[in-house]
């Protein structure tokens, strides 16, 4: 036998058997969306590495060590995204959408980063991506994270903590930096390496550091709050305002930085105490610069990113565990001559009942044996087709999960009896 093929490290199949909460997840995040005219998107996952490059920042984990990229036969330099945001701002880039100025869109889909692999930090996971482009105002600050509260709360996370912070403007960041720079100048005894190196580089990714024993240290830095421009102020305390009367509970959290470089003004992170050190469900916040930073013609932006996977953890600690989805109905079929009558009658009932979940037995086999598979399936009803059925014209109905005697029915009205019995509508 030869050797089997290993899955890569940090890459998950997503089992028959855990797809429930992941649907769940995919089809409120479409309702809740739809509820504040955002528009699905969706951006190739393969761009060009120099986009990610040009955006998140060299100092970043992304383009430090995460990026999978690879140069390909026709020498294109490539990169598989390791999020959204750059690969959206450069689809409405060069599709021309910020002509009338505004646009509010969201996608889902997988990223790749090459993380060291953990609970909850995977190698491929999925987010959910939201962005907003053309408001300059705190209004739609309020509403993203609004629309993120509202599809956390519909998913029925309700422990959810929201952390917000203002970055001000690349010119109080500037002022701030170089206070950053002096503090942990004067600390430089007591930063690991990554932190050294990102001190004369930018000296804010220390902030994000996730190491134990920087966190002392980072505690009692100065507070970009402090540096922030009058504008950003006002900006940050309407939004602030906004969320107080939507009844959102925030906390300022003056160290919040995030991983990416392009962010200006607020930013903002959804966390949790219940998955261990992998805390933040969503993190996002303002892009000013960044339309302008890529080639696009000046546009303010603001977004958030949800990672799929962390939310499905919670979900299944909720309750929302593996669960099997199953078909209603087993058509069961025994006889040399059946094959073609029970493939007709399958199909005139999918045409029947659209919504219809019907599973035929294939491979032959006994009654016995397909009857073991029909209440495998997880099916409430088998209905029976065998050769004296097809010559009566009938069907026999099977409960499998209730009390009730076996029936048979004419064939021309088992569509509807099956209606009746399942409480089909429509049709
Ligand atoms: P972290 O601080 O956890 O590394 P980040 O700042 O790199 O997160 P973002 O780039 O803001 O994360 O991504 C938004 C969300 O996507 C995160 O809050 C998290 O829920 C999810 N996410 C990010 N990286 C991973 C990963 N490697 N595996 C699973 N989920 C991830
Ligand atoms: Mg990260």
């Amino acid at each position: 036998m030869s050797k089997i093929i290993e899955p890569l490290r940090g890459v998950h199949d997503v089992l028959p058997a855990q797809i429930t909460a992941w649907q769940h997840l995919e089809r409120i995040t479409r309702e809740v969306f739809a509820g504040y005219g955002y528009e699905e998107f969706r951006v190739p996952v393969i761009e060009q590495t120099q986009l990610f490059k040009r955006s998140i920042g060299d100092f970043t984990d992304i383009v430090e060590k995460e990026m999978f990229s690879f140069v390909d036969q026709g020498d294109d330099h490539i990169t598989l995204r390791p999020e959204a945001t750059a690969g959206i701002v450069r689809a409405v880039i060069s599709n021309g959408m910020l002509r009338e100025g505004r646009l509010r869109v969201w996608c889902m889909g997988p990223m790749f980063r090459r993380e060291r692999p953990q609970a909850g930090r995977y190698r491929q996971f999925h987010q959910i991506d939201a962005e907003a482009f053309g408001f300059e105002g705190p209004d739609v600050d309020a509403e993203i994270i609004l629309l993120s509260a509202r599809l956390l709360r519909r998913l029925g996370l309700n422990k959810l903590k929201l952390l917000v912070n203002s970055l001000g403007t690349p010119a109080s960041r500037a002022a701030y930096r170089e206070q950053l720079t002096a503090y942990f100048n004067a600390h430089e005894a007591a930063l690991d390496a990554d932190s050294k190196r990102r001190l004369a580089g930018n000296p804010l990714r220390i902030l994000d550091s996730k190491n134990p024993d920087m966190q002392r240290l980072i505690a009692g830095a100065p507070l970009l709050l402090d540096c922030l421009d009058a504008e950003s102020r006002t900006h940050f305390e309407s939004l602030c305002a906004h969320l107080r009367s939507a009844g959102i509970e925030y906390h300022v959290e003056p160290h919040l930085v995030r991983g990416l470089d392009y962010y200006t003004r607020t930013i903002f992170e959804w966390t949790t105490d219940a998955l261990g050190s992998q805390s933040t469900v969503c993190a996002g916040g303002r892009y000013d610069g960044l339309v302008a930073q890529l080639g696009g013609a000046s546009t303010p932006g603001i977004g958030w990113a949800m990672g799929q996977e962390r939310i499905v953890m919670l979900l299944e600690k909720q309750g929302l565990g593996p669960q099997r989805a199953h078909p209603q109905v087993y058509l069961v079929l025994a006889g040399e001559r059946t094959e073609i009558a029970a493939f007709q009658l399958a199909e005139q009932l999918r045409d029947a009942w659209p919504q219809l979940q019907l599973q035929i037995n294939l491979g032959g086999g006994s009654f016995k044996t397909q009857f073991k598979r029909a209440d495998k399936s997880g099916a409430q009803f088998a209905i029976l087709l065998g050769d004296d059925e097809v010559a009566r014209g009938v069907v026999a109905v099977k409960a499998l999960r209730q009390e009730m005697a076996q029936e048979e029915c004419p064939i021309a009205q088992i569509s509807e009896r099956l209606g009746v019995l399942l409480g089909l509508k429509g049709g």
